[in-house]
């Protein structure tokens, strides 16, 4: 393609991607921003089309990086299939919105993350889908919640941010009795502390930002779970249009790579922290699954037999103090999984939109820090975390 064959504007928009050297293949995926693909003849796209020959179509439908992604997640999370999506919410919404329509019921933790709480509390009723909140840990409490039309059984393998872990195989024994599917957002856990499907839940979803992208720089969601579970999601998700870009797609996959290191290096790093803080004079209590003062210490010790991963709550006498202290060292940030540390105040954002007396009665206290421990060498936290503490 040259100018004697066409004039600059045509050149400008067709020259270069024509002819691409294929000798060889990158090694790392480049990143797919192309909105739409293009087809050999009509017989290439009838078998894209149909699905005898699944190819890459438009942006919305997926990406190849978004393929990719989806692959990569469905064999850490060893289910059939993945759906990824724009956001942990947007997969999150699809996931569930492809098994419930109206006349239906689910049964979710009180304890689950804030905004799935108001898409249950306050979006499904809207649709007609009826809603009840109950506590997870509490088995009793969940079969009697359970109705003629219950479809769904949704909880967290670890709750923000009191950390407590919900009886998995039992709720999905419970869920496949009465004809439902148990869906698990794993999102703070990670695949590499738990994989829920493989103690019977059929759906498992993330906010990929957190620990499966790791660094604080890709946004993104996905469900795992069963093929036919995830098709009917997939549905939901192009309808809605809450397709993830390819850039995050791509981010994601390049933190994904080391998902393993980094976990065993947040799991043991919380683990030293949370039994150096149980024992100092200014805290109150610490939360965290590995210590034996944890309500569900022995359940997570079989169900996380690798370690319970970066997070941990604490009750700290003058907390205002506590995380002044710390600027510069470990930063108020509220979101989680970073390589670096970061502290969160539920107080104050997670749980603002509940009363006070709501807050108290979950065990939210104006004290309580969520710190998100990193990959730093644990020394170095340590010395940081007990300077301020002074
Ligand atoms: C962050 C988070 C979500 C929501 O994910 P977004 O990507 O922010 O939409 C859902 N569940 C848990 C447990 C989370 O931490």
């Amino acid at each position: 393609m040259t100018h004697s064959d066409y004039d600059l504007t045509t050149l400008a928009a067709r020259s270069g991607e024509e002819a691409r050297p294929n000798a060889s293949v990158p090694l790392a995926e480049p990143i797919y921003q192309s909105t739409v693909y293009a087809y050999p003849d009509l017989d290439a796209l009838e078998e894209s089309m149909s699905g005898r020959q699944p190819s890459s179509f438009y942006y919305r439908n997926g990406t190849p990086n978004a393929g990719t992604l989806e692959r990569a997640l469905a064999v850490l999370e060893n289910t059939e299939a993945a759906l990824v999506a724009a956001s942990g919410m947007a997969a999150i919404s699809a996931a569930l919105l492809g098994v419930l329509k109206a006349g239906d019921h689910i049964i979710t933790d009180a304890r689950v993350y804030g905004v799935s709480y108001a898409l249950l509390a306050e979006e499904f009723p809207r649709l007609g889908i009826e809603t009840s909140f109950v506590d997870a840990c509490n088995l009793d409490e969940v079969e009697a919640a359970i109705k003629a039309n219950t479809k769904v059984i949704h909880v967290e393998s670890l709750t923000n941010p009191l950390l407590t872990v919900p009886d998995v195989p039992a709720l999905a024994e419970l869920a496949h009795r009465h004809g439902a599917v148990l869906s698990v957002d794993n999102t703070f856990a990670s695949p590499a502390v738990f994989r829920p499907a493989d103690h019977g839940a059929d759906l498992v979803t993330h906010s990929v930002s957190k620990y499966l992208s790791g660094h604080s720089t890709a946004f993104g969601g996905v469900a795992c779970g069963r093929a036919d579970l995830i098709a009917l999601a997939r549905t939901r998700l192009l309808r809605l249009g809450g397709t993830i870009s390819a850039f995050d797609a791509w981010m994601t996959m390049q933190g994904l790579k080391t998902l393993g290191l980094r976990m065993r290096a947040h799991s043991g790093n919380a683990q030293a922290v949370a039994d150096v803080l149980s024992n100092h004079p200014r805290v109150s209590r610490v939360y965290h699954p590995g210590l034996s003062s944890h309500p569900q210490f022995v359940r997570a010790a079989e169900l996380f037999p690798h370690g319970f991963g970066g997070m941990l709550s604490a009750d700290i006498d003058d907390a205002p103090g506590f995380v002044k202290a710390l600027a510069g060292k470990i930063p108020l940030a509220p979101s989680l999984a970073d390589v670096q540390s970061t502290l969160s105040w539920p107080w104050g954002t997670s749980h603002r939109a509940l009363s006070e007396q709501e807050r108290r009665r979950l065990g939210i206290t104006p004290g309580l820090l969520r710190i998100s421990i990193g990959i730093e060498d644990v020394n170095d936290i340590l010395s940081d975390l007990e300077g301020a503490l002074g």
